[in-house]
């Protein structure tokens, strides 16, 4: 199984996830341009998508979406609540299967389970992936990690998880009181010390390979999410850059692949 981030910030995400020949997009907030270039560099085209899985309706996680789903065959999932508001700009004729949070299905030989996320958006989602020896982990866009949440990525062994914001710099920062209030909220946003709990309850459970991502670009930075992510793997007793490769998604550029 390889991952790959393709576009990980609050101004876009798209991450690739391929198994053997089944290549999946997980959301799509980057311009069509943008997916396809990226796509290019690891030697593949839209057409060779089989599925783009959808965690919520805000923009970083669709604005590419209507192009994209008319320049590929593949099936779109989402939840209800995010069809509902990009279903007027879809082209006709786009496969979109409605999931909903515990849901299973598989993409070819693939399975996939959507796991509920507290966010300030109707419906939305991550995503599990696993392969018969491999299970691979999404969490980005959450307030909190809820038990719903935490028992679904057990036992990953790869995870893309949500670092968004140092508290301080969110406190400092430009953006008016009622947005920060609302990242720093319970459906908002994962800070740093967030993701690091998460980060040390997945190496507990065998996760090997910690992908941070969503990173805010006023609200912090690759160095600090690393440094603090880090430092609680570190207290638990993980061995970073040992047993465990951590690392920070670039936040408008295609990351490294993964390879687990
Ligand atoms: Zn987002
Ligand atoms: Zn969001």
């Amino acid at each position: 199984m390889r991952i790959t981030t393709l576009a990980s910030s609050s101004s876009g995400n798209c991450a690739l996830l391929s198994h053997g020949g089944t290549h999946i997009l997980i959301d799509a907030g980057i311009s069509l341009k943008r997916i396809r270039a990226a796509l290019n560099r690891l030697g593949l085209s839209p057409g060779d998508i089989s599925a783009v899985l959808v965690t919520h309706l805000h923009g970083d996680h669709i604005s590419g979406l209507p192009r994209l789903a008319g320049n590929t065959n593949a099936r779109i999932y989402a939840t209800r609540e995010t069809i509902d508001s990009v279903a007027v700009n879809m082209p006709a004729g786009t496969e979109l299967e409605i999931i909903a949070p515990g849901m299973e299905f598989y993409v070819r030989d693939t399975a996939v389970q959507a796991f509920g996320t507290s966010h300030d958006a109707a419906g939305s989602v991550g995503f599990v992936v696993a392969s018969e020896t491999r299970k691979f982990a999404l969490v980005t866009d959450l307030g909190i990690v809820t038990q719903e949440v935490l028992s679904a990525v057990r036992g990953a062994d790869a995870a893309v998880i949500e670092a968004n914001h140092d508290p301080v710099m969110l406190r400092d920062g430009i953006y008016p009181a009622a947005v920060k209030q609302r990242i720093a909220s319970d459906r908002g946003h994962l800070s740093n010390a967030a993701c690091g709990e998460l980060a040390r309850q997945l190496t507990e459970s065998g996760a090997r390979t910690l992908i941070l991502a969503h990173l805010s670009p006023g609200n912090n930075t690759p160095e600090l999410a690393i440094g603090e992510v880090g430092a609680a793997l570190s207290r638990a007793g993980a061995v970073v850059g040992g047993d465990v490769r951590l690392s920070a998604a670039p936040l408008h550029e295609v990351g490294d692949t993964y390879e687990i």
